[in-house]
């Protein structure tokens, strides 16, 4: 017989499928065998609102897993006939457990109504389920049913039939995240089931991975089948459980299904659940969380426990730190002893070691940095920090874990923007994905804090400190607002309402905490051994080349060599020393004419009439432009550009600064906000582009440096205007 429309009953065995199934179709069912198996198959008919609707009792499951027949029979039905819409239905006593095969229903994006069943004795027992939270939540109908006396029936059909209508039978899969050890590996074997075409009409992607990753059967069998799918996505399962073995000391099954419980706890927990009087049995978890994600516990724990890995982060960082800069000096000495004055050297030195040495300078920062958070990560108080975040975040259009992303890029000042934009993989929505990639970038990395300190040095001396913590409160507040205007703007969508997958708490092994950090700490260095050591060089010829005209290099010498002759032919002590400084002096000059005639020179140069806006000369243009390479850069061509040469170090650089006639107090204001918030630098927007695409990578660029632009002008115009 003919049906306007399919719907199945699916849940957990005992829930009730059969009474409510008989309490919709009465009499008109038959049962008989699924083809193949000795599963029972319910079928019946029943009328509403003039459509025929057929009704099928699926087998009872915990999960779509294919571990048992019923499982295997579940899933082949809802995959082969497409139903209209599911129904699940769920012993509402046991909620959590009983959501478990839900978020699967979910995950695999069929239209579903869920049916929370049994309310009679959830009533008795006291409990009370908010079930219009709950629906908000799930983005899905929620109807409390009673199916013995056959409540609630209509109101469950009636939905069924009006989310199988407005649906179409189009399925939209729900994408949670599994945690930084599974999410890459889902993403990884989605492009290849995606590339091979593998099982694609019937299942999405990241439904195949998963259940590939949690050893079922079917999936494995028919992979390995299908030829080189099969052996890829068994080399990289192989490759994770090592992983996860060795990091976790756990299976990703354990994995998968600690994330979907924390899921639907983080779900549950809102508040969509409360007693009156029963007792609740509190769990380990639980219980700590009473005070961890306490209303005013919790927060003030987080500030500290973020401040003191702050503080722990420089204090220990500091130590190796020093060590890589002695090792780069001494390298760049001894280079500078092996070559001759000239282009090699100068690419050696000033281009090669330079750049990439002070890149990894920051290496052991970034380590001690990522071991912090990864003790964070591995052990669960994470998700809980985005559990607390996510209500202000929400405000804003982002989500409870964009937190991670914005502290790893400089939230608490001394990140990188490379990690953090990789952060923000975990989120599970794209669109507030993509508004947290697009402004964490704001955040104060450790590259653009030796700008901070240098200027806030020079020019508010003495308070160089609460300069960069005034700088932090800006760049959380413009990420934050500007996260705002492009959620209601360029990337206007729906928020997604799930805080965070709240997964049980674990000590972290150090095993673990350590192959972590160094996974990190190694995309890191690869970031300078690759783009910066190219780029380093690119930057380096276009401050050397042109190189200055003929006569005037030979003017410089000539004039050099009279100082020199001068200072070794002189008697008193004061004399030389004061020849010495006026040679110095000249060579400053003769770096200052030649970097002025190369083409980063000119095009400094060239910028000037819009760049004097803001207060920005041809010097401070180089620096700056050099900056969207590596913000490294920043601080190292200010030395050049101002004549400072190598000998003399960053203090005498912030008293030349003080000194120079163009720099004063609006200078280094409109300055400072401009390295806050330009454009984020190259490796940066590669990976942006990676992340999400090259369109919203350019996107960055311009509008950040449109708006830190903007506003520079505003401060510098403020600034002459009050006449600092
Ligand atoms: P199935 O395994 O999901 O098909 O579950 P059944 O329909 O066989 O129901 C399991 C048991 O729960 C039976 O004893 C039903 O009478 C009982 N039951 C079903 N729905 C309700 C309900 O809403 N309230 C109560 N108190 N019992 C119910
Ligand atoms: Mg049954």
């Amino acid at each position: 017989m003919n049906a306007d429309l399919n719907i199945a009953l699916a849940g957990n065995p005992n829930a009730g499928k059969t009474t409510m199934f008989n309490a919709l179709t009465g009499a008109r069912q038959s049962v008989g065998n699924y083809p193949g198996v000795t599963v029972e198959k319910r079928e019946g008919f029943m009328n509403f609102e003039n459509l025929r609707i057929n009704v099928v009792d699926l087998p009872g499951t915990y999960s779509l897993t294919a571990y048992t027949q019923e499982e295997l029979v579940a899933r082949n039905y809802l995959v082969n006939e497409r139903p209209h819409a599911v129904i699940d239905i769920v012993d509402a006593n046991s909620l959590d457990r009983n959501l478990y095969l839900g978020l699967q229903f979910m995950e695999l994006g069929i239209p579903m109504v869920l049916a929370l069943n049994m309310m009679d004795e959830v009533r008795r027992s006291g409990k009370r389920i908010d079930t219009k939270k709950l629906s908000r939540l799930l983005h899905m109908p929620v109807v409390e049913t009673v199916a013995r006396t056959g409540e609630g029936r209509q109101e469950l059909i009636r939905e069924a039939v009006a989310c199988g209508r407005k649906r179409q039978g189009e399925w939209k899969p729900l994408k949670i995240s599994y945690g930084p050890d599974l999410d890459p590996v889902l993403l990884d074997m989605c492009s290849l089931i995606e590339a091979a075409g593998f099982m694609s009409d019937r299942y999405p992607a990241r439904w195949l991975a998963l259940k590939y990753l949690e050893g079922d059967i079917q999936i494995r069998h028919l992979a390995a089948q299908a030829g080189e799918i099969g052996e890829q996505l068994a080399g990289l399962r192989e490759k994770t459980e090592n992983h996860c073995r060795i990091t976790l000391e756990a299976s990703p099954e354990a994995i998968i299904a600690d994330y979907r419980y924390g899921f639907i706890a983080s779900v549950t927990k809102q508040g969509v659940i409360s007693s009156t009087g029963q007792k609740e049995r509190i769990i380990f978890s639980d219980k700590i969380d009473r005070v961890l994600t306490h209303r005013f516990f919790g927060p003030s724990l987080m500030i500290s426990v973020l401040y003191l890995m702050f503080v722990v982060t420089f204090r220990i960082g500091e130590v190796p730190m020093g060590w890589v800069e002695a090792f780069f000096t001494r390298l760049s000495a001894a280079v500078s002893d092996l070559t001759n004055p000239g282009l090699l050297r100068s690419l050696l030195v000033d281009g090669i070691i330079a750049g990439v040495g002070g890149v990894l300078g920051f290496v052991p920062l970034i380590m001690v940095m990522f071991l912090g958070i990864s003790f964070l990560e591995d052990s669960g108080y994470m998700a809980r920090m985005a559990y607390m975040m996510d209500r202000v975040l929400r405000i804003f259009g982002l989500h409870g874990c964009s937190v991670m992303p914005f502290i790893v890029s400089g939230g608490i000042p001394g990140g990188c923007a490379v990690p953090g934009v990789m952060g923000a993989r975990t989120l599970p929505s794209d669109l507030e994905k993509l508004a947290t990639l697009l402004t964490a970038p704001f955040m104060p990395c450790g590259a653009k804090v030796p700008v901070f300190l240098l200027l806030g040095g020079a020019f508010f001396r003495g308070s160089a400190a609460s300069v960069l913590f005034w700088i932090t409160i800006g760049a959380w507040v413009t990420a934050l607002l500007v996260a705002w205007v492009l959620r209601n703007t360029v990337i206007r969508g729906e928020a997604t309402p799930f805080v965070m997958e709240l997964p049980p708490y674990r000590l972290p092994t150090l095993k673990g905490i350590c192959i972590h950090t160094w996974e990190r700490a190694w995309q890191y260095i690869k970031k300078a051994g690759t783009f910066i050591l190219a780029i380093s060089v690119l930057i380096w010829a276009a401050m050397t080349f042109p190189s200055l005209p003929e006569e005037k290099m030979v003017s410089f010498e000539k004039e050099q060599k009279r100082i020199a002759a001068l200072a070794e032919s002189a008697d008193d002590e004061k004399k030389t020393e004061d020849l010495q400084a006026l040679l110095r002096d000249s060579r400053n000059r003769q770096a200052q004419a030649a970097l002025r005639y190369s083409l980063a020179g000119r095009i400094g140069t060239g910028l000037e009439p819009v760049s004097l806006l803001a207060g920005f000369d041809w010097r401070s243009n180089i620096a700056l432009i050099g900056g969207v390479a590596a913000k490294e850069v920043i601080v190292s061509t200010l030395g050049t550009a101002y004549a400072m040469g190598g000998e003399s170090g960053e203090s005498g650089l912030a008293e030349k600064l003080r000194k120079d006639p163009h720099w004063n107090v609006a200078n280094a204001v409109s300055f400072i906000i401009f390295v806050m918030l330009y454009s984020p630098c190259f490796v940066t927007i590669v990976t942006m582009a990676k992340e999400s695409s090259w369109k919203w990578a350019a996107f960055s660029m311009i509008y950040t440096t449109i708006l830190a632009f903007a506003l520079a002008v505003g401060a510098y115009q403020a600034g002459i205007f009050l006449g600092r």
